[in-house]
C-alpha cells in the first residue's frame, strides 16, 4: 500500500472532527491531556510513532465532532508547532492548514512564577508573548514580565515537551 493511501484512510476513518497529523512523536498524550480529551465523550483514535516520510515517525490525533476554535488552535499550536489540522467534514478534507506558533497566547497556561499576580487575581487569566531566542522558543509572562523556555513552562503545566 503507498503512502497516499494511507494517509488517505487515515483521514477518512471519521465521519466528521478533526484530524491533527504529522505531530512531534511523544506529543499526543499531551494534546489530549490539555484539552481534556479523554473526559470528553467523543470518539479519538490516537497514533503513535507511526512512519512518516518527512519526519520519520510522528503522532496522529482523530477525534469525532471536534473543531478547533481560534484559540484553541493557538494552544494546540505551543504543543505542536509544525502539526497539520484536517477539518472533516462528511468523510471529506474541508479545510486543511500547517499549525504555526503564534506570538501570544492566553487564558491556556499557569505562570511558572507563584509570585505573578495570576495567581493573586483570579480575573487576570495568564497571557504570554511568544518569541524564539537562540532558536530555543520562548515565553514571556504579561504580568510579571519574567521569560521562561517554553519547556519549563510546560512542564509547571504537566506538559512535556
Ligand atoms: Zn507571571
Amino acid at each position: 500500500m503507498s503512502a497516499t493511501t494511507n494517509d488517505k484512510l487515515l483521514v477518512e476513518a471519521i465521519a466528521n472532527g478533526t484530524v491533527i497529523d504529522h505531530i512531534a512523536p511523544g506529543q499526543a498524550m499531551n494534546i489530549l491531556r490539555l484539552f481534556n480529551f479523554i473526559g470528553k465523550h467523543n470518539q479519538i483514535t490516537v497514533g503513535f510513532n507511526l512512519k512518516s516520510g518527512e519526519m520519520g515517525s510522528k503522532d496522529i490525533i482523530k477525534i469525532a465532532d471536534v473543531t478547533f476554535s481560534p484559540s484553541e488552535t493557538e494552544q494546540l499550536a505551543i504543543l505542536a508547532p509544525d502539526a497539520t489540522v484536517n477539518s472533516i467534514k462528511d468523510y471529506k478534507v474541508v479545510d486543511k492548514y500547517k499549525l504555526r506558533l503564534p506570538n501570544e497566547i492566553k487564558g491556556a497556561f499557569e505562570c511558572p512564577n507563584s509570585n505573578c499576580i495570576t495567581h493573586v487575581e483570579k480575573g487576570a487569566p495568564a497571557r504570554f508573548s511568544i518569541f524564539k531566542e537562540e532558536g530555543k522558543v520562548m515565553m514571556r509572562c504579561h504580568y510579571c514580565e519574567r521569560v521562561f523556555a517554553r519547556k519549563v513552562l510546560l512542564r509547571h503545566n504537566n506538559l512535556a515537551l
